[in-house]
Order: structure tokens, then sequence, then C-alpha cells
């Protein structure tokens, strides 16, 4: 398993559902994803940006140590996730994205949120958070629908971010990197 980065098409598709039939065999998928995200250093993965098509994201906001290392781990898997609500201030904040290597992309989103989901165990759970656990849940929730952080820029500042991206990408930014050296 790996991090797909755009422009893979994988990454522009709307994910399927999983049938809850089909729950346990995602069991060793979502521990697989998980612990990517932690070698990359990401607070949230979705099944696209491995290259699987289907409904289901890991997130763990548990703020890193200086190793980079996640205090305790906590990650949380969402299995066919819905919003179920979105309010509170919207706020424009930098995300990175595993599959954006790079590059940080300056996105507005609501403060809170309410997510309805499985988990590993096929059990339906809800879930409200805030501030950046919100933010983070939006963005993997986003990949979800096929839609990455450029579609969220108006097409002047989508040009220029791509742009910024492939620059970024040909001084070999690879997932986890959210800048890089310009004269490398
Ligand atoms: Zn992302």
């Amino acid at each position: 398993m790996h991090i797909v980065v755009a422009p893979n098409p994988v990454l522009r598709e709307k994910s399927e559902p999983i049938a809850p039939g089909e729950i346990k065999n995602f069991r060793p998928v979502a521990k697989q994803m998980a612990k990517l995200m932690y070698k990359s250093q990401g607070c949230g993965l979705a099944a696209p940006q491995v290259g699987i098509g289907k409904r289901l994201i890991v997130v763990d906001v548990t703020a890193p140590d200086e190793d980079g290392e996640a205090a305790e781990k906590d990650p949380v898997f969402f299995i066919n996730p819905v919003i179920k609500r979105l309010w509170g201030e919207k706020e424009v904040s930098d995300e990175g994205c595993l599959s954006i290597p790079g590059i940080q992309i300056p996105i507005e989103r609501y403060n809170n949120i309410e997510v309805e989901a499985l988990d590993l165990d096929g059990e339906p759970f809800a879930l409200e958070a805030e501030g950046f656990y919100a933010r983070a849940l939006q963005h993997e929730l986003d990949h979800l629908e096929g839609t990455t952080m450029f579609e969220h820029l108006d097409p002047i500042e989508r040009i220029q971010a791509i742009k910024e991206y492939e620059e970024a990408l040909k001084a070999g930014a690879k997932p986890g990197d959210t800048s890089v050296e310009k004269d490398r």
C-alpha cells in the first residue's frame, strides 16, 4: 500500500459505500491505512488516497511530539461517513494533503461538524468535532467525493496552486512534506 498523489484520477472519483458484509474485509486495509498515515506524519487519510475507491477514512488529530510521533495514537475509523450538520464560523487556514505533497493551500471550512458513520465492527456512531478536528474531517470527507484542495480554489488561484505543486514535485516533494526547499 502506498499513497497516490495528484493528478492520479482515483483522487477525482466519488467513492463507493462499503456493504455491511464487506466491513470485516476492510479491517486490515483500515489498519494499514492508519500505519501509513502515521509513517507519513499525516492526521488523516482516505481510502482513495491509497487507490481504493471506498468510503473509508481514518483521522487522528492527536498532536505529534518532537519526533513526529503521536504522543498516544488514537486513530478513529469512519466507514460510510455522512455529514449530519456543518455549523459555526467559517475560517480560512492553510491545509496540507498527503496526496498533494510539498505545498499548503488556504481553505475555508466550518468550525463545527457532526458526522455519522460505522466503526470497524459495523456499529453506527455519531461524532461532533470542532476546530482542527472538524477541518481534518471535512478534508477527508472531501476525498470520498473526489474533491481535492485544488477544487476549493477559483480558476486563477487553482492555476497558481497547480503550478506551485508541479514545482514542488520537481523539487522532490514526497507525501508528508508541506513545503520544499526552493533551491534543493
Ligand atoms: Zn488530503
